[in-house]
């Protein structure tokens, strides 16, 4: 593990690398100028080779995702997901605050790869102290001729701008991310068209989302080259991920590592194990309130953290939030607030998530009020599984997770909260 070249975090013990002299000094836009020699499909194809896969959560390979946008096209753009709403997910952030060059010449690279005109960074409404940062470091870029007219006489000419959301979680799915951009409300779009597609991006144009995380790895991959970089993680799940802990650990924080490396390893000896003495670890949402939890066994402990593992635990890295809870957790009430969340945070297009996400959260809240019956656990199982799979997002999938998944694992901890029909009975209900 310790080996593992630093690609996301690296130079992050050098001071003052946000500003553009130190970047270079220590081997920034070197990605970028190697990409203008290799060509836009020399660039793509590497990317490609690299297996580089989307960290906003699905992992979509990066470089097919380009090779989608249509080359004979007038306008394309790239649309740079720095909305960042999954709960527990705080590593875009660090990116941008500490390295915000990494970002602008990875959106650069890729943006010359499928020949955009302009980048737009779209960043969740709170996060505007970044935005005003990065609004500096662009002109930085500007002002070095890396953005602009005729770009190092390459004959290319781009822009790049940021845009701020208002804070809505939906903002972050990339249809409604781009609803949101041309100032329409938020709400996902019909799939396909994808935004790659001619009809499907921005203002109708062929146009890459990609993830902030996502777009950091590329001057590496281009400087260092694919084989470099698949030497690292596995065959599936290449190069290193950045890892958000927050919860019942004694060292929670963002840690960059190699996708082989198991739970076991960053809980225990990154993270340092449970927080309190006499506690132990009982589950953890891994990709925030999207991913289904799952109890924090020996074999997911011992599970490495990639794309495929995961699958097989039945449930996702996706952007790697792990919220880790130990024994003195109720997981009813981890699943009451996270239906709660995407109760709030539905934009109210598709009726099974309308409708789902209200009756869910009303009767749990009856259930945790010591008021439902046993029936009520079928019930909500039943309206969660019927909310799967109907929707034009994935949000009322992710609504429907931890009560699907909670009844499924934790069955103990939802029937301490139910009567039932002989209690009932003999209470005269
Ligand atoms: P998806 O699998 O539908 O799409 C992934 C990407 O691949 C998209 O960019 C899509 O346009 C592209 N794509 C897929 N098929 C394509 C095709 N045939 N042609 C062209 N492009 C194609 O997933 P999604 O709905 O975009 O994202 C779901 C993920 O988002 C979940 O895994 C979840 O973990 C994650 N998520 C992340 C956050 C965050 O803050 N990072 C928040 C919520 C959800």
């Amino acid at each position: 593990m310790s080996d593992t070249p630093k690609i996301l975090l690296r130079g992050d013990e050098i001071e003052n690398l946000r500003e553009i002299d130190v970047y270079v000094d220590n081997g920034g836009y070197e990605g970028f100028k190697k990409a203008l020699q290799m060509g836009s499909d020399g660039v793509i194809n590497e990317v490609k080779a690299a297996n580089l896969r989307g960290r906003g959560g699905a992992g979509f390979p990066t470089g097919v995702k380009w090779s989608f946008i249509p080359k004979d096209e007038p306008v394309k753009y790239v649309a740079v997901n720095a909305d960042e709403s999954e709960t527990g997910t705080f590593k875009d952030r660090l990116i941008m605050e500490t390295n915000p060059h990494q970002l602008i010449e990875g959106a650069l690279i890729c943006a010359y790869a499928i020949k955009a005109t302009a980048v737009y960074i779209y960043l969740r409404g709170e996060f505007w102290d970044v935005a005003h940062e990065l609004d500096k470091r662009i002109a930085e870029a500007r002002e070095a001729g890396y953005l602009g007219e005729n770009i190092l006489d390459s004959g290319w000419s781009c822009e790049m701008y940021t845009h701020l959301g208002a804070g809505a979680y939906i903002c972050g799915e990339e249809s409604a991310l781009l609803n949101s951009l041309e100032g329409y409300l938020g709400q996902p779009r019909v799939r396909p068209p994808f935004p790659a597609n001619k009809g499907g991006g921005l203002y109708k144009e062929p146009t890459v989302v990609n993830n902030v995380e996502t777009l950091s790895n590329v001057p590496w991959i281009i400087v260092n080259g694919a084989d470099e970089y698949k030497k690292i993680g596995t065959d599936q799940s290449t190069g290193t991920k950045l890892f958000c802990v927050s919860g019942h650990v004694k060292n929670p924080g963002v840690y960059e590592l190699p996708f082989n490396t198991t739970f076991r390893e960053l809980l225990f000896d990154v993270c340092g194990g449970p927080r309190k003495e006499g506690t132990s670890f009982k589950a953890m949402l891994p990709s925030g309130g999207s991913g289904p939890i799952v109890p924090l066994t020996d074999e997911v402990l011992d599970s490495p953290m990639t794309y495929e593992d995961t699958a097989k635990l039945e449930t996702i890295i996706g952007s790697a939030s792990l919220i880790i809870m130990d024994d003195t957790v109720d997981i009813t009430w981890v699943a009451s607030k996270v239906i709660k969340f995407f109760r709030h945070e539905s934009c109210g297009k598709c009726t099974p998530c309308r409708e789902g996400t209200y009756w869910l959260d009303k009767v749990v809240d009856r259930i945790m009020a010591g008021e439902g019956r046993e029936r009520d656990i079928q019930l909500i199982d039943n309206v969660a599984k019927n909310m799967q799979g109907l929707t034009l997002c994935a949000l009322a999938d992710f609504a429907a997770n931890p009560i699907i998944h909670t009844i499924r694992h934790f069955p103990d901890d939802f029937m301490q909260h139910v009567k039932s029909d002989e209690e009932l009975a003999a209470a005269g209900d």
